[in-house]
């Protein structure tokens, strides 16, 4: 009965989901709108990663909105910010973009994924300006003491990848400063770099494993508190 806080269950390799529990999953760009609308094992959500924004994206969003509309279980992501692609697609075009999701998922109600690489800093000036009333979850954090006070100051829930174990992350420090009520876990599946592990189910246990080791709290308590905890994305 765990919680993926964030996958791409439709790209491959195929993550192989068992019933039973709760897996949000993404899309990169509107090619995976379909495949996720048409997967009742997961909760999708819908959006263009900045990486994969083309010069018709406010078409694409456009459909979306209708898309929305008729699928009130779907959330938007992922979106956001990444500084490698600002020579492609500007920091205001991507600022632009995350915008225009950010009304979506405010015009009906839904909760959001953010993606954000070397641009955390203007990723909290944004949402500092947006005072979002929604659920808002950062995937796959791994930046400074700093940045997290602030999403926690802005109310954000803050998903882990499996990342945080090889170092680069104070793990338990990060662990501490996280709120019990704004903790997530991810793997990011199938972009979980590899750690040994090859399988979608065994990254999954090991990252839980690993983190009830971390907190001093047992497999069970933690995978029923990030259950209730990614509940609040099921729109
Ligand atoms: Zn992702």
């Amino acid at each position: 009965m765990v919680c993926d806080a964030h996958l791409h269950s439709s790209h491959l390799p195929l993550a192989d989901i068992s019933s039973g529990g709760l897996f949000l999953s993404c899309s990169s760009s509107s090619a995976d709108w379909a495949p996720l609308l048409n997967d009742p094992r997961i909760i999708p959500f819908l959006g263009i990663h900045p990486e994969c924004l083309k010069d018709d994206w406010e078409l694409e969003l456009e459909e979306l909105d209708r898309i929305l509309k008729e699928n009130p279980a779907a959330g938007l992501g992922e979106c956001g910010l990444d500084r490698r692609f600002y020579k492609l697609i500007s920091r205001e075009e991507q600022e632009r973009a995350l915008k225009a999701h950010f009304d979506l998922a405010k015009k009906y109600s839904r909760s959001i994924v953010l993606h954000q690489v070397q641009a955390s800093g203007a990723l909290a000036d944004f949402i500092s300006g947006e005072k979002p009333e929604i659920p808002v979850l950062i995937h796959g954090f791994s930046g400074s003491r700093e940045i997290l006070k602030r999403y926690i100051q802005l109310d954000l829930f803050i998903s882990l990848g499996p990342g945080v174990h090889s170092g680069g992350v104070e793990l338990a420090e990060t662990l501490k400063l996280i709120p019990d009520n704004r903790l997530l876990l991810e793997t990011d599946w199938p972009y979980t770099a590899g750690r040994g592990s090859t399988s979608y189910k065994e990254i999954l246990n090991q990252h839980y494993e690993e983190i009830s080791r971390a907190m001093g709290v047992d497999f069970k308590t933690l995978a029923w508190r990030i259950r209730e905890n990614g509940a609040v994305f099921t729109n």
